[in-house]
């Protein structure tokens, strides 16, 4: 069952410089219960996409057009039209984030265990002191030793880590239906980096939650997604099962990410970095946004016509596949 349906989502920044086609015509569904991992470069448009769905694109950012249908207890509502204030319950709450970087999700004046009560507060009403028992155990199934004097502890106080594992316990506090996890273990060292997969596959499994992963690491992609679109120049170029998407690539940008990625089966192997650089988003390419850089371009289609993102289980945005 579709959870969220977003149709031609577009989002433009208005800079000095000009004006930063960031997002473009992006369409995408996340089925209940499933982790779709959103992958690229930096600059691909990653997390512009997956804020803008709960509109939290801030200004000279706007979103121009495109919906986020969000499907709850048999209604549906589209998110980028709906009145502030009740956009406002549905997020933090229905719809949660983890973002990177933890510091700036946390207050520095308030314990831990204080914030997590007060989000609680803020959804289910009533006052904060009565969901300070709540947060310690939150705190304990996110996996933080001694979580009753932690829970007491200020960000300062805490690891990279311990603070990331407070900001998920926040972010689950209200048992959201969709979770978006922006690159939330860039800032942990590896054996976090797995507690924090781990206690997200467990979540999925318990709570039936629906996961938006943000990353550009292929190694947790293969490990943790079910599904995985593929962002290139602020478009999809490619969608797929995960085990699909790893045994038959088929666009030249998603070969390109995979030749540059350790493989474990040929760890031997050259890494073969994809030439080139990112497109400028103020002036992105004519037709296919990744020919500058395709080693496989078909001159005189690819850098004048733009190719629709066509599939059914697999989708591809390349003129290689009519
Ligand atoms: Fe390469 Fe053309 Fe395919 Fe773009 S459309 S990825 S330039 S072959």
């Amino acid at each position: 069952m579709k959870i969220l349906e977003v149709r031609n989502l577009t989002v433009y920044f208005y800079t000095y410089a000009g004006v930063v086609k960031a997002v473009e015509n992006v369409s995408f569904d996340l089925y209940r219960g499933e982790v779709l991992a959103i992958v690229g470069e930096t600059g691909s448009g990653k997390s512009v996409t997956t804020r803008a769905i709960t509109r939290l694109i801030q200004p000279p950012g706007k979103i121009i057009s495109g919906s986020a249908i969000y499907r709850r207890d048999g209604e549906e509502v589209d998110l980028l039209r709906l009145p502030e204030e009740e956009l406002r319950r549905i997020r933090g709450s229905e719809i949660a984030y983890v973002f990177q970087d933890p510091s700036s999700a946390l207050d520095p004046l308030y314990t831990v265990g204080y914030q997590i009560g007060e989000t609680m507060a803020a959804h289910r009403g009533g006052k904060i002191k009565q969901y300070l028992s709540e947060a310690v155990d939150l705190l304990r199934m996110v996996l933080i030793p001694d979580p009753e004097s932690r829970s007491r502890s200020f960000p300062h106080q805490l690891s990279g880590g311990m603070k990331q594992r407070s900001v998920i316990a926040m972010s689950i506090s209200n048992k959201p239906r969709v979770l978006i996890a922006d690159e939330p273990t860039t800032a942990v060292d590896v054996t976090v980096q797995a507690q924090i997969l781990h206690l997200f596959k467990q979540l999925k499994e318990q709570f039936g939650m629906s996961i938006i992963f943000i990353t550009h690491n292929m190694g947790l992609v293969a490990e943790f997604a079910d599904r995985v679109a593929v962002m290139y120049g602020g478009k999809i170029v490619e969608e797929a099962p995960v085990e699909e998407l790893f045994q038959n690539p088929k666009h030249p940008y998603t070969q390109g990410l995979l030749n540059a990625v350790i493989n474990p089966l040929n760890p031997q192997e050259r890494l073969k970095p994809i030439p080139g650089t990112i497109p400028n988003l103020i002036n992105p390419p004519a037709g296919c946004r990744f020919h500058p850089r395709c080693p496989y371009i078909i001159t005189g289609k690819c850098e004048k016509e733009e190719p629709p993102l066509l599939g059914d289980r697999h989708k591809v945005a390349c003129w290689l596949y009519p």
